[in-house]
C-alpha cells in the first residue's frame, strides 16, 4: 500500500475501525446505534416509550441526548474517554449539539458548562473530556462556556461504583467557584458531559446550581444508559 493511498484511508466515527469508500460509518455501527427520536423522558432522556424510569425527583430540568448508550455511540464514548483524539470529540460534541438543537434553540440558554473533575483526577486523565466537549458546544451553538462548576473531592468512578450507590458516591462533591454564584442567579444553563448513566453526577451538579437561584438547567449528552433488562430489545 503506498503512502498516498494511505491518506484517503477512512475510519468509521464510532468505532474507528478503517471503512472503505466514502461512507462515514462501519456497517457494524451503523446497525447497532440507536438513535433517539420524537418525545423523551426528561428524566432518563430515554425515548418515552422505552423509559420506565418512574421519573424519580431530579433537579435538572431536562436531558437530551442523540443516542442510547449502546453499539456505536458505546463505542465511540469509549474510545474518547481513553484518548483526547479531536476527531472523537468534534463527533461527540456535534452529536450533544444535535440533541439539544432537536428541543431548544441556543436563546433558550445563557451559558454552557461542563461536569467538572479535580485536579488530581485531570492529571491522571491528562484532559478535561467534558470541558472539551462544551467548549465545542459553545462554538456550534454560539452561547458562552463558563467553567462555574468545581469539584471539591476526589471520587471512585462512577463505572466503578455500583448503580444504588452512585448518587453517595458523588453527594456533595461539586460546588460553583468562589465568587462566582452570582453568575448562575436567575440563568439558564446548558450543562454538558459524554454519557449519563444513572444520572447521579449530573443531578448533583444541578442540584448546587439550583441552590444558588439558578433558573433552569438543561443536560445535553451524546448518549443515554438504559437499564438492564431492555438492552436486547432493540425494536422500540
Ligand atoms: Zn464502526
Ligand atoms: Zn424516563
Amino acid at each position: 500500500m503506498s503512502a498516498p493511498y494511505l491518506l484517503f484511508t477512512r475510519r468509521c466515527e464510532f468505532c474507528g475501525k478503517t471503512v472503505d469508500g466514502a461512507v462515514r460509518v462501519c456497517g457494524e455501527c451503523k446497525e447497532s446505534v440507536i438513535p433517539i427520536s420524537g418525545d423523551h423522558c426528561n428524566c432518563c432522556g430515554l425515548p418515552k416509550k422505552r423509559c420506565r424510569c418512574g421519573k424519580g425527583h431530579h433537579f435538572y430540568d431536562d436531558v437530551t441526548a442523540p443516542y442510547i448508550y449502546v453499539g456505536g455511540a458505546k463505542a465511540l464514548i469509549r474510545r474518547y474517554k481513553f484518548s483526547p483524539d479531536p476527531d472523537c470529540a468534534k463527533t461527540i460534541a456535534h452529536g450533544i449539539a444535535r440533541g439539544f438543537s432537536a428541543c431548544y434553540s441556543p436563546a433558550d440558554v445563557d451559558m454552557i458548562m461542563s461536569v467538572p473533575q479535580t485536579a488530581n483526577e485531570l492529571s491522571s486523565r491528562g484532559f478535561d473530556q467534558a470541558e472539551l466537549l462544551g467548549r465545542i458546544c459553545s462554538v456550534i451553538l454560539d452561547v458562552p462556556y463558563h467553567g462555574l462548576l468545581k469539584k471539591l473531592y476526589d471520587t471512585d468512578s462512577q463505572r466503578n461504583v455500583a448503580g444504588s450507590e452512585r448518587a453517595g458516591n458523588v453527594f456533595g462533591v461539586f460546588d460553583i467557584l468562589a465568587g462566582h454564584s452570582k453568575h448562575v442567579e436567575g440563568k439558564n444553563v446548558l450543562l454538558v458531559d459524554d454519557v449519563k448513566t444513572t444520572g447521579a453526577t449530573v443531578d448533583e451538579c444541578s442540584k448546587m446550581l439550583k441552590l444558588y437561584n439558578c433558573n433552569k438547567v438543561i443536560v445535553s449528552v451524546f448518549a443515554v444508559d438504559e437499564p438492564e433488562g431492555r438492552k436486547e430489545n432493540n425494536n422500540g
